[in-house]
């Protein structure tokens, strides 16, 4: 008999949430025009926009004008990082010290090797287990000089460890871009977090369509344009927005904030539930999360796997699994995360990372842990041949 699949990949993607679908589609079809334009549709267009901005303000604890809707955060983190360095080093008159983590994600590495291409120095804070960023290295960095801006993640996609962003408090006047899509929903909105002057979500973690995101932009924060075009959003992200998926964004967040003590709750028994059904097949395996990390997520090392092997052979057994972040598992080069956290290439490449989403149940959870768990057996049986 065919086995049911079990997608356990939430940290990459998420299904979409239904009353989202019902929402996004009541405005693509009801509220047609562009929502620059002046007569009638394209008003009705603009209020649906508006609506939504506001909500998500809300929800964020800013005023409606910080909010920006872009296409997702890699987008979002592009404008963020690469506007407020053009803005920062014009007033500085230099280039600029910026901090960032070794564990970030690359649409926030990428555009930092970029800024270092033109001058800027580029500090990479050492990371320890899981890619917690170390107090040690930490304090190194801070013997040495205050950052100009600094850009770290609220979680790691990849480990869920939840990085320490309390040691912000100590450079309080230093820009701060935070990268907060895997925490929305999964943790409680903390300070820490909102104290950026940048900030960045994406809908498809959260239960919203893909292609839909938002770069919230304080005030206070000093960015440039990096994008011409007609002027929306103050310039920020010229281009015409779409009401209707910022409609679907507004009640996707609403919804992710209310369920989240109940899904942290849920997802953590998910774990527990998962990492016993492993234990009781082989207990050959490392763990990189952390027990304070993402409540949805695991990360494991089968040493002596061939990498290669190890996802092939899950989602043969029905069992979709990730080896880290979804937008590079394409190329064959190990998790830089877990090498950074300290595990060599052949380990990082004999990883898997199993993160649930709102509607995994614990059957599911504790059929996932057996069915991993007899699939790594049967490939150790034939790496010992
Ligand atoms: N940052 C983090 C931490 C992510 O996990 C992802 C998606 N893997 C992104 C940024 C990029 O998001 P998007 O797919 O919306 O561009």
């Amino acid at each position: 008999m065919a086995q049911s699949r079990l997608s356990f990949d939430a940290n990459a993607d998420t299904p979409i949430h239904p009353l989202v679908l019902e929402a996004w589609v009541d405005a693509e079809q009801n509220y047609p025009g562009n929502p620059a334009s002046l007569h009638r549709e394209g008003r009705r267009a603009q209020g649906v926009l508006e609506d939504a901005r506001s909500r998500v303000a809300r929800l964020l604890q800013c005023s409606a004008k910080e909010i920006i809707f872009t296409s997702g955060a890699t987008e979002g983190n592009n404008l963020a990082l690469l506007g407020m360095a053009d803005a920062l080093s014009e007033q500085f008159g230099r280039p600029l010290s910026i901090w960032t983590s070794l564990a970030e994600h690359p649409s926030v590495l990428g555009p930092l090797r970029m800024l270092q291409q033109k001058g800027h120095l580029l500090t990479l804070l050492p990371v320890g287990k899981g890619g917690e960023i170390s107090n040690e290295g930490w304090e190194k960095a801070a013997a040495e000089g205050t950052p100009d801006l600094i850009a770290l993640q609220w979680a790691n996609n990849e480990t869920g460890v939840v990085q320490p962003l309390h040691l912000l408090q100590h450079f309080p006047s230093t820009p701060f871009h935070c990268d907060a899509v895997q925490g929305f929903g999964k943790l409680p909105l903390h300070t820490d977090v909102l104290r950026a002057e940048t900030l960045v979500l994406s809908g498809h973690k959260l239960y919203a369509p893909k292609g839909v995101g938002i770069l919230r932009v304080s005030e206070m924060a000093l960015i440039h344009t990096i994008l011409g075009g007609g002027g929306q959003q103050n310039g920020v992200r010229p281009g015409t927005e779409s009401p209707a998926l910022a409609a679907a964004l507004a009640l996707a967040l609403e919804l992710a904030m209310e369920e989240q003590r109940t899904f942290a709750k849920k997802a953590n028994q998910c774990r527990r539930v998962f990492l016993d059904a492993l234990h009781e097949k082989t207990s050959r395996f490392q763990e990189n999360h952390t027990s304070k990390g993402l409540p949805n997520t695991l990360n494991l090392t089968f040493s002596g796997l061939d990498g290669r092997m190890l996802l092939p052979a899950c989602d043969a057994q029905g069992l979709g699994l990730s080896a880290g972040s979804a937008c590079s598992s394409g190329a064959p080069d190990p998790s830089p995360v877990l090498q950074a956290a300290g595990l060599s290439r052949e380990d990082s490449r004999s990883s898997v990372r199993i993160s649930f989403d709102r509607n995994t149940t614990k059957e599911e959870a504790h059929e996932g842990g057996a069915r991993l768990g007899e699939t790594v057996l049967r490939l150790y049986e034939i790496a010992l041949r």
